[in-house]
């Protein structure tokens, strides 16, 4: 099922809680809500739920607004973090109880609920009580029981949030193994931006109430259009500076550190613009090369065998973040380093 938000916004009494947020989720897509605590992700996945009704705008379902419809009408499974599954209740019934309340026959309600527990790789522990499984299999069993009464799509509130760390890994990797063998249709809510880089087919990045970017994981990480986004997602150092030339998809900038040669075009000479540079862009010269030298001091060097991470500091004293992989010496504290950046590796953002 395709859905679409069209112009959506919601208050709660003062707060704007989502702010003329405008997207697609397409068929059988993975597509994340990223963002800070308070952004609004939750209140948007709600509204699709149909637990808040939109202020203005359209939820819409394969077309059809749904702004009327109410929960229990709109075919959507969810998943909390919490899993909320009924303790006195065995996996397998757990699972039926969608199905239960559908008045599904009984021989297809053995079928269903087989069938979204293998999916899950939880069939042996079927007549388990979920007080006696691990807070990854009972996010398993939430799955499986959202899944079971083929909602249009899934909704996914922060669903690895009380795992461990290792357990966490592991149920991004089966959600997504599930994605891939169902093309169900997920809206995955979470401020973590790796799960969203891993997973997603595309994110949706949102910053108080609004949605400020959407595209895939390589589009959002590569190019970030704001300073927001590129801050957000993974690390950036950022450097201020003004235009001096631009002609034939290259850009000179001028800045506090010398010259830096971006790949880029639409931007005029004696523009403002920040040059943003990823730590793993930046990385000591080897062969001594001419162009995107920045001359830097370091302050902490990190050695982790395969990558080094080095905290510097330029000439004026601001701090830079860079990494080398492979390193071959482990650099000190007070060593002057030059490093070096692809003119392909700088992002440009108009102040
Ligand atoms: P988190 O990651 O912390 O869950 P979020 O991005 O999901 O955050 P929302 O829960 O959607 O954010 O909340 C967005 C804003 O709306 C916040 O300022 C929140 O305090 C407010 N808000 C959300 N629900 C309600 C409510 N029922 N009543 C009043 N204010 C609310």
């Amino acid at each position: 099922m395709k859905v679409s938000i069209q112009g959506v916004s919601k208050s709660f009494d003062q707060i704007v809680a989502v702010d003329d947020v405008t997207f697609d989720i397409r068929d059988g897509e993975l597509f994340f809500l990223l963002g800070p605590s308070g952004c609004g992700k939750t209140t948007v996945l709600r509204l699709i739920a149909g637990f808040y009704a939109p202020g203005a705008g359209d939820v819409l379902f394969d077309g059809q607004s749904v702004n009327n419809v109410p929960p229990n009408r709109r075919n959507t499974g969810m998943v909390f973090q919490n899993y909320a599954l009924w303790p006195h209740m065995t996996v397998a019934e757990n699972v039926a109880y969608g199905l239960d309340v559908r008045g599904v026959s009984r021989a297809e309600k053995q079928r269903r609920v087989r069938d979204a527990l293998a999916i899950v790789r939880m069939s042996e522990l079927a007549d388990r009580s979920p007080t006696q499984l691990s807070g990854g299999q009972q996010q398993r069993v939430a799955l499986a029981r959202a899944l079971v009464i083929n909602p249009g799509i899934l909704l996914l509130d922060e669903p690895l949030s009380n795992l461990d760390a290792k357990l966490r890994l592991e149920t991004r990797e089966e959600i997504t193994r599930i994605h891939s063998e169902t093309r169900q249709t997920m809206l995955y809510v979470t401020h973590d931006q790796k799960e969203a880089l891993s997973m997603a087919d595309r994110v949706g990045i949102m910053n108080a109430g609004r949605l400020v970017q959407v595209g895939t994981p390589h589009e959002i990480y590569r190019t970030p259009n704001s300073r927001f986004v590129a801050d957000f997602i993974g690390e950036m150092n950022f450097i201020e500076g003004r235009v001096e030339h631009a002609a034939n998809g290259e850009i000179a900038v001028a800045t506090a550190y010398g010259v830096l040669v971006v790949h880029g075009n639409g931007f005029q000479p004696g523009q403002t613009v920040t040059c943003g540079i990823r730590p793993e862009a930046l990385t000591p010269t080897r062969d001594g090369g001419t162009r995107n030298l920045i001359h830097a001091t370091v302050q902490r060097a990190t050695y982790l065998g395969e990558i080094e991470h080095y905290t510097l500091t330029l000439s004026d004293g601001r701090s830079l973040r860079a990494l080398e992989t492979n390193p071959d010496v482990v650099r000190r504290f007070g060593e002057k380093l030059t490093l070096t950046v692809r003119p392909e590796d700088i992002i440009l953002l108009i102040q």
